[in-house]
Parts: structure tokens; C-alpha cells; sequence
């Protein structure tokens, strides 16, 4: 049974046939529903409540920085004091799309991390050409269990991120035939410390890459892992999601 440990199945595109998007993660066993908006996140907790696989992050993601302002940070802690989040995330730092308001990002950014060090959950982190700030933060700040999503660093920043006890999760693009690190990394990250994900409905692995992503496909990913290490592909799917699931202990 697989782990998606990072996926949007409460965005609209995937919400929209979402009986089918269910239908093709039976063999999914551990999920974990991201949620940038309370629209989203809403969506999310019905489904964990009729569902046991399912659980949900909600956090303010960096893009929007600029629009976060006290009421928003008011209701995201008191969904936090209310037990309704297992992961705040996806949070962190994102120059890629746009760097003229980076202290904005960065400040959200703490504030989030320290949201989650008084209510103990742990933190999942989106970090696009940002590392050595992200990083930095992250160092200074966080006390709980960091996920780092769909990795894309170097082999030697994945190795400075395990140094700081996180969990590197790989999504997609390690399947594509121009990877670039992702195989390098998956090969050096240790078993236990790997977790698997789509970040669907974006990074559609292979054979899918183009179509639109869904958890089911989750497989592709183990499967991709198991060869690059090696390994039994049952025997992969077991241990991350006992990874995954060590995040919540
Ligand atoms: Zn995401």
C-alpha cells in the first residue's frame, strides 16, 4: 500500500471528479491533503472524517504572503488550537515566481514556524529557489519534524536537511528522463527518512507526465525509488509509510 504524503485533491480541478480521483487510490493507504485556502481545507476535513487514510495540512503558502494579514494568522491558530491540523504547511520561501517581496515571505514564514512549535505539529516546507534563507530560518526556528516537499536540491543540501532531522519526500519529477538531482538524492537518502507524494494534480510522473496527476499515481513514484535503490518495491512502500506516519507519534 502507497503514501502520498502531498497532494491537492480539494483543489477544484481534482474536487471537481473527485469520486474518481477516490477510485483510483485504492491502493493508497496514507494521505496527506494540502490546503492553501479554508475552502480547501474544509473540503479536507470532511473527507478525513469519513475517511481514516486521509490527513490534512493547512497553512498559508508563501506566494500569497502578501495578502495574510492578522485575521487570516487568527483563524489559521484557531484551527491550530482546535486539533484540526496534523501538518501546517505547505509553508516556507518561493523566489521563484516572484522575489520583490521576500521579507514578506520570510516573516510569514517564521511566524508560521513558530505557530506550529507551540502546537506541536509538525511542518511541511516548499522551498523554490530559496535554500540558504529557508535553511537558515529553519535552523534558527523550527523545533517539530520538517517534511521537505517534492526535493529538488543537490545531494548536499538534501544531506544539510537531514542533518536537521527532516524527511525528504520526492514526487514526479524523479521519473522523468531528464531528472537532474532527484536520482542522485534518492539514491543518498536513507530509507527511513524518505516519504513518497504526487503534489497532484501538478508533476505528473511517467508514464502520465502531461496528463493531469492524481494520488493513485503515487505507485509510479515508489516504483522509481525501489529501482534507483535497489530494493523491493513492497518493501519501500512499507517503511515510508511508516516514515509517514512517525510524523504524528
Ligand atoms: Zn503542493
Amino acid at each position: 500500500m502507497y503514501t502520498d504524503s502531498h497532494c491537492h485533491i480539494t483543489f477544484d480541478q481534482l474536487y471537481d471528479h473527485l469520486d474518481d480521483v477516490l477510485e483510483g487510490m485504492k491502493d493508497v493507504s496514507s494521505c496527506l491533503i494540502m490546503c492553501t485556502n479554508e475552502t480547501e481545507f474544509l473540503r479536507a476535513l470532511k473527507l478525513k472524517e469519513a475517511d481514516a487514510r486521509f490527513k490534512v495540512a493547512f497553512g498559508w503558502f508563501p506566494g500569497d504572503a502578501k495578502t495574510i494579514d492578522d485575521a487570516k494568522m487568527e483563524r489559521l491558530e484557531q484551527y491550530l488550537r482546535e486539533g484540526k491540523i496534523d501538518v501546517l504547511g505547505e509553508i516556507g520561501l518561493d523566489y521563484y515566481w516572484d522575489n520583490t517581496f521576500n521579507e514578506v515571505q520570510k516573516d510569514l514564514f517564521v511566524r508560521q514556524i513558530r505557530l506550529a512549535n507551540q502546537y506541536k505539529v509538525p511542518i511541511a516546507i516548499h522551498m523554490r529557489e530559496a535554500t540558504r534563507d529557508c535553511l537558515d530560518l529553519l535552523k534558527a526556528h523550527a523545533k517539530t519534524p520538517i517534511v521537505f516537499h517534492c526535493f529538488s536540491g543537490s545531494v548536499e543540501t538534501m544531506k544539510e536537511c537531514l542533518r536537521m532531522n527532516a524527511l525528504i519526500s520526492f514526487a514526479g519529477p524523479i521519473t522523468f528522463k531528464n531528472a537532474k538531482h532527484g536520482p542522485d538524492c534518492v539514491r543518498a537518502c536513507p530509507l527511513e527518512r524518505l516519504l513518497t507524494e504526487t503534489d497532484s494534480p501538478y508533476l505528473t510522473p511517467v508514464p502520465y507526465r502531461g496528463k493531469e496527476n492524481q494520488p493513485g499515481y503515487v505507485r509510479f513514484v515508489t516504483k522509481k525509488i525501489s529501482e534507483l535503490k535497489g530494493l523491493e518495491e513492497a518493501d519501500v512502500a512499507r517503511q515510508v509509510e511508516a516514515n509517514f506516519l512517525s510524523l504524528f507519534q
